[in-house]
Protein backbone atom coordinates (compact mmCIF):
# COMPACT_ATOMS: atom_id res chain seq x y z
CA UNK A 1 0.00 0.00 0.00
CA UNK A 2 1.62 3.40 -0.88
CA UNK A 3 -1.26 5.72 0.27
CA UNK A 4 -0.10 6.25 3.69
CA UNK A 5 1.56 10.07 4.25
CA UNK A 6 3.42 8.67 7.58
CA UNK A 7 6.76 8.69 7.25
CA UNK A 8 7.49 4.97 7.78
CA UNK A 9 9.03 3.89 11.95
CA UNK A 10 12.50 2.12 12.03
CA UNK A 11 10.52 -0.85 13.26
CA UNK A 12 7.38 -1.64 11.38
CA UNK A 13 4.34 -1.97 14.04
CA UNK A 14 2.84 -5.72 14.18
CA UNK A 15 -0.63 -6.03 12.70
CA UNK A 16 -2.42 -8.64 14.69
CA UNK A 17 -5.65 -10.44 14.26
CA UNK A 18 -8.68 -12.50 16.04
CA UNK A 19 -10.82 -14.16 13.94
CA UNK A 20 -13.44 -17.51 14.94
CA UNK A 21 -17.30 -18.64 14.62
CA UNK A 22 -19.72 -16.06 16.60
CA UNK A 23 -19.50 -17.13 19.83
CA UNK A 24 -16.33 -18.91 19.92
CA UNK A 25 -14.96 -16.36 22.56
CA UNK A 26 -12.78 -13.06 20.49
CA UNK A 27 -14.35 -10.22 22.28
CA UNK A 28 -14.21 -11.83 25.87
CA UNK A 29 -10.32 -11.65 25.74
CA UNK A 30 -9.79 -9.01 23.16
CA UNK A 31 -9.68 -6.27 25.40
CA UNK A 32 -7.27 -7.78 28.39
CA UNK A 33 -5.20 -8.47 24.87
CA UNK A 34 -4.73 -5.26 24.01
CA UNK A 35 -4.47 -4.07 27.45
CA UNK A 36 -1.03 -6.06 28.34
CA UNK A 37 0.09 -4.86 24.42
CA UNK A 38 0.02 -1.53 25.48
CA UNK A 39 1.74 -2.00 28.76
CA UNK A 40 4.70 -4.22 26.96
CA UNK A 41 4.98 -1.42 24.40
CA UNK A 42 4.89 1.81 26.38
CA UNK A 43 8.16 0.85 27.16
CA UNK A 44 9.61 1.70 23.81
CA UNK A 45 6.88 4.53 22.91
CA UNK A 46 4.48 2.74 20.76
CA UNK A 47 0.87 2.21 21.24
CA UNK A 48 -2.01 0.09 19.90
CA UNK A 49 -4.94 0.65 17.69
CA UNK A 50 -7.57 -1.64 18.99
CA UNK A 51 -10.12 -2.21 15.81
CA UNK A 52 -12.91 -4.46 13.83
CA UNK A 53 -14.30 -5.49 10.77
CA UNK A 54 -16.62 -5.45 9.23
CA UNK A 55 -16.09 -1.58 10.71
CA UNK A 56 -12.72 0.35 11.97
CA UNK A 57 -14.03 3.48 10.30
CA UNK A 58 -16.65 5.65 9.63
CA UNK A 59 -17.55 4.32 6.63
CA UNK A 60 -16.98 0.68 7.87
CA UNK A 61 -19.46 1.12 10.50
CA UNK A 62 -22.10 2.08 8.14
CA UNK A 63 -21.46 -0.41 5.91
CA UNK A 64 -21.04 -3.00 8.64
CA UNK A 65 -24.78 -2.30 9.70
CA UNK A 66 -25.55 -3.14 6.11
CA UNK A 67 -23.92 -6.10 6.20
CA UNK A 68 -25.04 -7.21 9.28
CA UNK A 69 -28.51 -6.71 9.40
CA UNK A 70 -30.00 -6.19 5.32
CA UNK A 71 -30.09 -9.19 3.11
CA UNK A 72 -28.27 -9.20 -0.01
CA UNK A 73 -26.90 -11.01 -2.75
CA UNK A 74 -23.53 -12.96 -1.89
CA UNK A 75 -21.43 -11.01 -3.90
CA UNK A 76 -22.63 -8.08 -2.85
CA UNK A 77 -22.00 -9.08 0.67
CA UNK A 78 -18.27 -9.66 -0.32
CA UNK A 79 -17.81 -6.54 -2.24
CA UNK A 80 -18.89 -4.41 0.87
CA UNK A 81 -16.57 -6.39 3.24
CA UNK A 82 -13.70 -5.50 0.86
CA UNK A 83 -15.07 -2.08 0.17
CA UNK A 84 -15.04 -1.22 4.03
CA UNK A 85 -11.39 -3.52 4.18
CA UNK A 86 -9.74 -1.16 1.79
CA UNK A 87 -10.92 1.99 3.89
CA UNK A 88 -9.86 0.24 6.88
CA UNK A 89 -6.53 -0.17 5.55
CA UNK A 90 -6.22 3.80 3.71
CA UNK A 91 -7.21 5.42 6.62
CA UNK A 92 -6.28 3.20 9.98
CA UNK A 93 -4.22 0.01 9.67
CA UNK A 94 -1.41 1.25 7.24
CA UNK A 95 -0.63 4.73 8.86
CA UNK A 96 -0.50 2.88 12.15
CA UNK A 97 2.02 0.25 10.96
CA UNK A 98 3.70 3.13 9.16
CA UNK A 99 3.84 4.62 12.46
CA UNK A 100 5.28 1.32 14.49
CA UNK A 101 2.14 1.47 16.00
CA UNK A 102 0.56 -2.25 16.72
CA UNK A 103 -2.90 -2.94 14.98
CA UNK A 104 -5.26 -5.55 16.77
CA UNK A 105 -8.38 -6.17 14.76
CA UNK A 106 -11.38 -8.16 15.72
CA UNK A 107 -11.44 -10.00 12.35
CA UNK A 108 -9.84 -9.22 8.85
CA UNK A 109 -9.87 -10.93 5.53
CA UNK A 110 -9.52 -14.75 6.91
CA UNK A 111 -13.31 -14.37 7.97
CA UNK A 112 -14.20 -13.37 4.52
CA UNK A 113 -12.91 -16.29 3.25
CA UNK A 114 -14.54 -18.65 5.70
CA UNK A 115 -18.08 -16.89 6.23
CA UNK A 116 -18.60 -15.59 2.40
CA UNK A 117 -16.14 -18.48 0.62
CA UNK A 118 -17.02 -21.35 3.63
CA UNK A 119 -20.18 -20.14 4.50
CA UNK A 120 -21.85 -18.78 1.85
CA UNK A 121 -20.04 -20.92 -0.90
CA UNK A 122 -18.60 -18.02 -2.95
CA UNK A 123 -15.62 -18.79 -4.91
CA UNK A 124 -12.37 -18.47 -3.12
CA UNK A 125 -10.68 -17.09 -6.27
CA UNK A 126 -12.64 -14.31 -6.96
CA UNK A 127 -11.94 -13.71 -3.11
CA UNK A 128 -8.33 -14.34 -3.53
CA UNK A 129 -8.68 -11.39 -6.57
CA UNK A 130 -10.20 -8.99 -4.28
CA UNK A 131 -7.82 -9.85 -1.13
CA UNK A 132 -4.40 -8.74 -3.65
CA UNK A 133 -6.43 -5.70 -4.82
CA UNK A 134 -7.34 -4.05 -1.70
CA UNK A 135 -4.31 -5.29 0.69
CA UNK A 136 -1.70 -5.79 -1.76
CA UNK A 137 0.88 -8.08 -0.07
CA UNK A 138 -0.47 -7.18 3.49
CA UNK A 139 -1.28 -9.83 5.39
CA UNK A 140 -1.59 -9.83 9.58
CA UNK A 141 1.57 -10.49 11.38
CA UNK A 142 -0.31 -13.11 13.27
CA UNK A 143 -3.96 -14.46 13.52
CA UNK A 144 -5.45 -16.50 17.20
CA UNK A 145 -8.37 -18.16 16.00
CA UNK A 146 -10.50 -18.71 18.41
CA UNK A 147 -11.83 -22.57 17.36
CA UNK A 148 -15.13 -23.89 18.34
CA UNK A 149 -17.80 -26.52 17.61
CA UNK A 150 -20.56 -24.54 16.51
CA UNK A 151 -22.53 -26.17 18.81
CA UNK A 152 -20.98 -25.19 21.74
CA UNK A 153 -20.98 -21.72 20.11
CA UNK A 154 -24.77 -21.53 19.67
CA UNK A 155 -25.33 -22.74 23.35
CA UNK A 156 -22.94 -19.95 24.49
CA UNK A 157 -24.78 -16.96 22.47
CA UNK A 158 -28.42 -17.82 23.02
CA UNK A 159 -29.83 -15.41 25.61
CA UNK A 160 -26.73 -13.61 25.41
CA UNK A 161 -27.05 -10.73 22.74
CA UNK A 162 -29.83 -10.14 19.70
CA UNK A 163 -28.43 -12.13 16.73
CA UNK A 164 -27.82 -10.45 13.78
CA UNK A 165 -27.94 -12.09 10.02
CA UNK A 166 -24.74 -14.03 10.58
CA UNK A 167 -25.63 -15.13 13.97
CA UNK A 168 -28.81 -16.85 12.77
CA UNK A 169 -27.45 -18.62 10.26
CA UNK A 170 -27.82 -22.50 11.02
CA UNK A 171 -25.30 -24.86 12.85
CA UNK A 172 -24.35 -26.42 9.14
CA UNK A 173 -23.08 -23.07 7.90
CA UNK A 174 -21.18 -22.19 10.55
CA UNK A 175 -19.87 -26.05 10.24
CA UNK A 176 -18.57 -24.98 7.14
CA UNK A 177 -17.13 -21.08 8.26
CA UNK A 178 -15.12 -23.15 11.04
CA UNK A 179 -13.79 -26.00 8.21
CA UNK A 180 -12.29 -23.19 5.72
CA UNK A 181 -10.93 -21.28 8.94
CA UNK A 182 -9.14 -24.15 10.07
CA UNK A 183 -8.25 -24.67 6.11
CA UNK A 184 -6.79 -21.48 6.37
CA UNK A 185 -5.19 -22.20 9.34
CA UNK A 186 -3.34 -25.43 8.16
CA UNK A 187 -2.20 -23.21 4.83
CA UNK A 188 -0.95 -20.20 6.50
CA UNK A 189 2.28 -21.47 7.07
CA UNK A 190 2.66 -20.62 10.91
CA UNK A 191 0.54 -17.54 10.49
CA UNK A 192 -2.18 -19.02 12.83
CA UNK A 193 -2.42 -19.55 16.08
CA UNK A 194 -5.32 -21.91 17.06
CA UNK A 195 -6.80 -21.52 20.51
CA UNK A 196 -9.19 -25.00 21.60
CA UNK A 197 -11.77 -22.06 22.54
CA UNK A 198 -13.90 -24.74 24.48
CA UNK A 199 -11.62 -24.48 27.40
CA UNK A 200 -12.36 -22.16 30.35
CA UNK A 201 -11.75 -18.50 30.24
CA UNK A 202 -9.03 -18.70 32.37
CA UNK A 203 -7.04 -21.09 30.09
CA UNK A 204 -7.55 -19.58 27.15
CA UNK A 205 -6.17 -16.25 29.08
CA UNK A 206 -3.50 -18.22 30.08
CA UNK A 207 -2.24 -20.06 26.69
CA UNK A 208 -2.93 -16.53 25.31
CA UNK A 209 0.06 -15.11 27.32
CA UNK A 210 2.21 -17.38 25.82
CA UNK A 211 1.59 -15.49 22.10
CA UNK A 212 3.42 -12.54 23.54
CA UNK A 213 7.00 -13.21 24.03
CA UNK A 214 6.17 -14.99 20.09
CA UNK A 215 5.18 -11.31 19.25
CA UNK A 216 8.66 -10.25 20.69
CA UNK A 217 6.55 -7.67 23.04
CA UNK A 218 9.13 -6.16 25.25
CA UNK A 219 9.22 -7.66 28.80
CA UNK A 220 7.75 -10.67 27.63
P1 LIG B 1 -17.31 -13.74 20.02
O1 LIG B 1 -16.74 -12.37 20.22
O2 LIG B 1 -16.28 -14.69 19.49
O3 LIG B 1 -18.56 -13.77 19.20
P2 LIG B 1 -17.87 -13.60 22.85
O4 LIG B 1 -16.53 -13.28 23.43
O5 LIG B 1 -18.86 -12.49 22.70
O6 LIG B 1 -17.69 -14.33 21.44
O7 LIG B 1 -18.47 -14.78 23.73
C1 LIG B 1 -19.80 -15.26 23.50
C2 LIG B 1 -20.43 -15.66 24.82
O8 LIG B 1 -19.72 -16.77 25.36
C3 LIG B 1 -20.37 -14.56 25.89
O9 LIG B 1 -21.58 -14.60 26.62
C4 LIG B 1 -19.17 -14.95 26.74
O10 LIG B 1 -19.33 -14.52 28.07
C5 LIG B 1 -19.19 -16.46 26.65
N1 LIG B 1 -17.85 -17.07 26.69
C6 LIG B 1 -16.73 -16.57 26.10
N2 LIG B 1 -15.68 -17.39 26.31
C7 LIG B 1 -16.15 -18.45 27.02
C8 LIG B 1 -15.53 -19.65 27.55
N3 LIG B 1 -14.24 -19.94 27.35
N4 LIG B 1 -16.33 -20.50 28.23
C9 LIG B 1 -17.64 -20.24 28.41
N5 LIG B 1 -18.28 -19.13 27.96
C10 LIG B 1 -17.53 -18.24 27.27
Amino acid sequence: MTQSSVAPAAVPGKFVTFEGIDGAGKSTHVNAFVDTLRQGLASVGRTVVATREPGGTPLGEALRKLVLDEPMDIETEALLMFAGRREHLVKVIEPALARGDWVVSDRFTDATFAYQGGGRGLSLDKLTTLERWVQGTRQPDLTILFDLDPAIAAARLAGARTPDKFERESAAFFTRVREEYLRRAEASGGRFVVIDAAQSIEAIAGQLAGVFARLGLPGH
